[in-house]
């Protein structure tokens, strides 16, 4: 049976409370929820990323489309105007000029084919190029929203490690002089039991593991000396009595 004196067996709760606060500002540490937020906005800047480059390639595509069917139209436009300075020219025989004629027939449906599917280029052009614009607005607003976010965290892990810093502190401050023998007992039955190592007596109840004592084990807590450090029955903690 270890022994310890009443203020050291009240102080010990104190130390309890120190090791629960570190232990609670240690997990929200662990578990920042700008953490989480920041993972999930990677993922999202690298889908953002893939898409921008993706939308790049079919402005590209796009562009050499319109770029080529121009190139036909004005490929048929020159051959159209030679075939009309040759029928308008002195000296070409009637035969030249219908053949010529019904080339240039030929040649203003092309060029009237052509010029449709110069359109559709130009159009799919103009909404490749918006996807790809809006493409580069989202991942411009993600890194923004990645700023803010480490920002936040920064801020957040600061409270956390500042609530580390006190309550260590406090822990110092509490422990500073108790019976090695009491502490050893406590950090074992703390690092067994959850955490919560001592616990008070208030009334018949634990406030470890909130069991009511039976009687007897009452009537043998009542009757051990103040010094005697006494464990609840039910959770084996350490059990001060504060006389509430
Ligand atoms: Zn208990």
């Amino acid at each position: 049976m270890v022994n310890a004196p009443v203020e050291q067996q009240e102080r010990l709760l104190k130390v309890q409370e120190a090791d629960l606060a570190i232990q609670r500002a240690e997990r929200t540490l662990r578990s920042l929820p700008e953490d989480i937020a920041l993972a999930a906005n990677a993922e999202a800047i690298e889908n953002a990323q893939r898409t921008v480059v993706l939308t790049r390639a079919e402005v590209s595509d796009a562009q050499r489309a319109v770029a080529k069917t121009d190139d036909e139209v004005q490929a048929v436009r020159a051959r159209a105007a030679r075939d009309e300075e040759r029928v308008a020219a002195a000296g070409v025989s009637a035969k030249d000029v219908q053949a010529l004629q019904s080339e240039l027939e030929v040649l203003a449906r092309r060029q009237g084919e052509l010029e449709d599917v110069e359109l559709e280029a130009m159009e799919r052009l103009e909404a490749v190029q918006s996807a790809a614009d809006a493409a580069v607005v989202e991942l411009e607003k993600l890194k923004e929203d990645r700023e803010n976010l480490e920002r936040a965290r920064e801020a957040a892990a600061q409270i956390a490690e500042e609530s580390i810093v006190a309550a260590r502190l406090d822990r110092e401050a509490f422990g500073a002089g108790l019976d090695p023998a009491l502490v050893k007992l406590y950090e074992r039955i703390r690092d067994a039991q959850g955490g919560v190592g001592a616990a008070a007596l208030v009334g018949t109840t634990c406030q470890g593991c909130h069991m009511t004592l039976g009687a007897g084990d009452m009537a043998a807590i009542r009757s051990a000396a103040p010094e005697a450090v006494v464990r609840c029955e039910e959770c084996g903690r350490i059990l001060v009595r504060t006389g509430a």
